[in-house]
């Protein structure tokens, strides 16, 4: 494999995003009602899925020596998208619209800097809009009523049908070669939860209820065949992010980015923001 890097840091947290970490300190969850607090339960599990299926798409790139033509997180994005669009069940729908709407919540909006343009990340606006692409090219009138939501103009939702299977036809050439045979052991990965830290015991818990990594780990070993052992660790790391390391095998999920996305929604929520 000839792009081995020491660490593929998914710097997913910019500038803009660095003042919500004592955010949660001033929200108070205890104003937001039953419904409000199982939604936001959800929409944190939903955005660390997405964002562990984005950290797994840098995963196939890597173990797979894939081809990358353009921005590699853009790629994976649209294979996170897809992956889970493909997969068309209620629960990754919704995982979807929670995406797209934790971009939203941290959306750059006025405030762009250089370093957010000099990044290797599109904006997080435009990761927002390119998810509502994603998700109305693959499933119309499924979202319409979403898109409508956002004010996605019909005129661009037309264009998403083509850029929706074009995303998908690409990925699908891609890993044609690594796809899971039939009779074929299914990939094992190598799932862990560490203690966590008292700061992330809330993310912590909620993240392993749900079974996060072992439902993203699932998600990919039904498509494709990978060598075993790849590790999927949920962890403190002192920082909100995730990322995959190609030297370890490993893909991260931080805790501390679990509990961002618990502060974004919950001060969403207190501010008076619908679900
Ligand atoms: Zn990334």
């Amino acid at each position: 494999m000839t792009f081995i890097r020491n660490l593929t840091r998914c710097a997913l947290v910019c500038s803009a995003m660095a003042a919500a970490g004592p955010a949660l300190a001033q929200a108070d969850a205890s104003q937001l009602s039953d419904e409000q607090m199982a939604e936001a339960r959800q929409f944190v599990v939903d955005n660390a899925l997405y964002i562990t299926m984005h950290e797994a798409g840098h995963m196939l790139i890597s173990e797979l020596g894939l081809p990358v033509l353009g921005k590699e997180e853009d790629a994976v994005d649209n294979l996170a998208s897809v992956i889970m669009l493909e997969s068309d069940t209620d629960e990754f729908d919704q995982a979807i619209m929670d995406a797209a709407g934790g971009w939203f919540l941290m959306q750059n909006g006025q405030d762009i800097t250089d370093s957010d343009l000099m990044d290797e990340h599109s904006l997080n606006d435009q990761r927002a809009y390119t998810i509502v692409c994603m998700a109305t090219g693959a499933a119309p009138d499924y979202f319409a009523e979403f898109a409508d939501e956002i004010e996605f103009p019909a005129e661009r939702r037309d264009r998403c049908a083509d850029e929706y299977q074009q995303a998908a036809d690409s990925w699908e050439a891609v890993l044609a070669d690594a796809e899971l045979g039939e009779g074929q052991t299914p990939t094992r990965f190598d799932i862990s939860y560490d203690p966590p830290s008292p700061e992330n015991e809330a993310w912590a818990g909620l993240l392993r209820e749900a079974q996060v990594l072992e439902t993203v780990a699932n998600l990919v070993s039904t498509y494709v065949k990978l060598d075993d052992g790849i590790r999927m660790v949920a962890t403190n790391c002192g920082e909100e992010n995730a990322f995959w390391s190609p030297e370890d095998r490993q893909l991260t999920f931080c805790y501390e980015f679990a509990g961002l996305y618990a502060a974004e929604i919950v001060n969403y929520f207190a501010e008076g923001g619908q679900g």
